[in-house]
């Protein structure tokens, strides 16, 4: 709960106190030392101090206990005050003639103590008003300290905190964690913001539990990161697993929501705090595409990863320069008819490095998507595919229509439908040669721009083929709001179908929507004949894979062709 400043003042412009005491003289004697700049409140017991502390806890601005009355003792009710959100914030000073109790009502969290027989008056005000005003000054700072939507720390306050922490415990042994939400983005776009709030708050409350449990601080960075600082610990899986009880809200959502957590163990207080979450924050983005909830660590061979992206990103320009980027070609065959034709190709981009050697895209699209490179890396892979067409068309006289792949990241440049037009005018092709492929979870997680650049692009006569279908999370309602020309299975999910008979049943449901949609349906990653063959007998219309070819360089990929008749 935040208290607002104008909350410490009662509305007779006074700061207001509860004088809590069994014995009706010292309720008397203090409320007299204190009514002239108090409005003071007065409690017989435990309990009725408990009741207006509740009722009052907006305006209450100290509270002067008793330690010995019958019924609840005072630390009793300072522990029943602390334990309840609404009252914690509120300062008690403790009144006792016995000196022991003092250093138990400190330990439980009483602001100080006044002694009986009671001091004189100034110094009894004196040290209400230093109380107050102390709690007051920290509360202001609190503002600033905690993120509203949690009440955790921010990241500000807590890198300082941990900091010290490390200053105070030098040798102890430490972990840094990143908590993130899988998909959290999907969340607040099905399920709406409020949802989505409703989750970060539920977890703040879980993290704030590990903590309580373990020792440690925690935070929220921004967005769904969490941060958790504290004494190494084991098990995290198990950590984990009970973190996610009850996150998703109602029973019936019980799987919504699922973790990743990414753990720099035993962190090295040599490095600077930020950086240490950075290597935490790299172990959790490993397990982005993971199922399920799921811990990771950072390790020397993610450090080496990350020293090689680094080089990677560094060598982009001159490899762009220097026609360092190879597009390969891998045939799409059409296996409707009895001897299946070749329907188009699909445009592939390697990195032929001239240190590190041949690079996969797999190793390098995710490092260009996560900095925007990639856009220019794709316009390169377009006109080169682009200008392929128009050489084989030239040259074979029949078009050999290519796809590309588009990234997300990609439709945010206003530009890139003019550019694919362009390029298109450029070589004197109709759009309908180039088809482009854009990746199933780019249309769940943009779905919105993702559709309406599908749209444009279907309405100037580019084909789309919806990418991976399989892997990523569209639900049956989503898909037939989009705009797509074909659905591209998912290798892995081709995979899947082989081995299980359940799967097979799966197939054919998504061929019976592809049907209903009325777009084709392409199947890839097919490696035998076997599975050709019954891919063709379930429906699917292409079939691509090392069964009819390996991505090839355009010189091979020609070769390949005439060995087959086709050219
Ligand atoms: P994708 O678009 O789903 O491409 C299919 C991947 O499956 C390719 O991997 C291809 O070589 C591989 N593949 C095809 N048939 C088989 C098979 O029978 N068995 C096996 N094991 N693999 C097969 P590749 O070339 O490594 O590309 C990986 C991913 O990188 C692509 O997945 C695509 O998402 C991305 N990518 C490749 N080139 C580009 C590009 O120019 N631009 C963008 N944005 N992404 C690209
Ligand atoms: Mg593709
Ligand atoms: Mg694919």
């Amino acid at each position: 709960m935040v208290r607002s400043r104008r909350g410490f003042y009662s509305e007779n412009g006074k700061r207001q106190i509860l004088v809590v005491d069994d014995e009706t003289i010292n309720r008397e004697l203090l409320t007299m030392m204190l009514q002239e700049d108090y409005d003071v409140l007065t409690a017989a017991d435990g309990n009725e101090a408990l009741a207006i502390a509740h009722t009052h806890a907006q305006t209450l601005s100290l509270i002067l206990l008793d330690l010995f009355m019958p019924g609840l003792h005072g630390l009793q009710v300072l522990r029943m005050l602390q334990e309840n959100s609404e009252t914690a914030g509120i300062p008690a000073v403790v009144v006792t003639a016995d000196q022991k109790a003092e250093v138990d009502s400190l330990m439980m969290g009483a602001a100080d103590f006044i002694p009986k027989p009671y001091p004189q008056r100034e110094v009894v005000l004196a040290r209400v008003l230093h109380t107050i005003e102390l709690y007051e000054d920290r509360h202001l700072i609190q503002s600033t300290e905690r993120d509203p939507l949690t009440g955790l720390y921010t990241k500000e306050y807590f890198f300082r905190y941990a900091t010290e922490y490390d200053h105070h415990h030098p040798e102890e042994e430490t972990d840094a964690i990143v908590v993130n939400v899988n998909h959290f983005r999907m969340i607040n776009e099905r399920y709406g913001r409020a949802y989505g709030d409703d989750v970060l708050r539920r977890i703040g409350q879980k993290v704030r539990e590990i903590v309580h449990h373990n020792g440690g601080i925690v935070c929220r960075r921004e967005g769904d990161a969490f941060l958790i600082y504290c004494p190494a610990l084991n098990d995290y899986q198990t950590i984990l697993e009970n973190a996610v009880v009850g996150l998703s809200g109602e029973e019936g959502n019980r799987d919504r929501v699922r973790l990743r957590m990414g753990i720099y163990r035993h962190a090295d207080h040599s490095i600077d705090i930020e950086r240490r979450f950075d290597c935490a924050q790299m172990a959790a983005d490993q397990l982005r595409n993971s199922f399920g909830n799921a811990v990771g660590y950072y390790d020397s061979k993610l450090h080496e990863t990350e020293l090689y992206n680094e080089q990677l990103l560094e060598d982009f320009n001159t490899a762009l320069q220097k026609r360092q980027f190879h597009v390969y070609y891998q045939p799409k065959f059409d296996v409707r008819p009895e001897k299946p034709v070749l329907a188009s190709a699909e445009a592939l981009v390697r990195w032929e490095h001239p240190v590190l050697g041949m690079i996969s895209p797999a190793v390098f699209i995710p490092l260009f998507e996560s900095n925007g490179l990639i856009t220019r890396l794709d316009h390169y892979v377009w006109r080169e595919a682009v200008a392929q067409i128009a050489d084989w068309k030239r040259r074979f006289g029949r078009t050999i229509p290519v796809s590309v792949n588009v990234s997300r990241i990609d439709t945010y440049d206003p530009s890139m439908i003019d550019y694919l037009c362009a390029v298109m005018k450029e070589y004197d092709l109709p759009t309908e040669d180039l088809l482009l492929e854009i990746t199933e979870s780019a249309y769940t997680q943009d779905s919105q721009r993702i559709v309406s650049v599908a749209e444009r692009l279907r309405e100037l006569g580019f084909r789309v083929e919806m990418d991976d279908f399989g892997s990523g999370y569209s639900s049956l309602n989503m898909i037939t709001t989009l705009s797509f020309d074909a659905l591209k299975l998912d290798m892995y999910f081709v995979r899947n179908v082989f081995r299980e008979r359940n799967n097979i049943r799966m197939l054919e449901i998504i061929v019976d929507i592809a049907r209903y949609l009325n777009v084709l349906i392409i199947a890839e990653g097919v490696e035998t004949e076997e599975q050709m063959k019954i891919l063709r007998e379930k429906g699917c219309d292409i079939v691509q894979g090392y069964y009819f070819s390996k991505p090839l360089p355009a010189d091979k990929f020609e070769r390949f062709l005439t060995e087959k008749g086709d050219c």
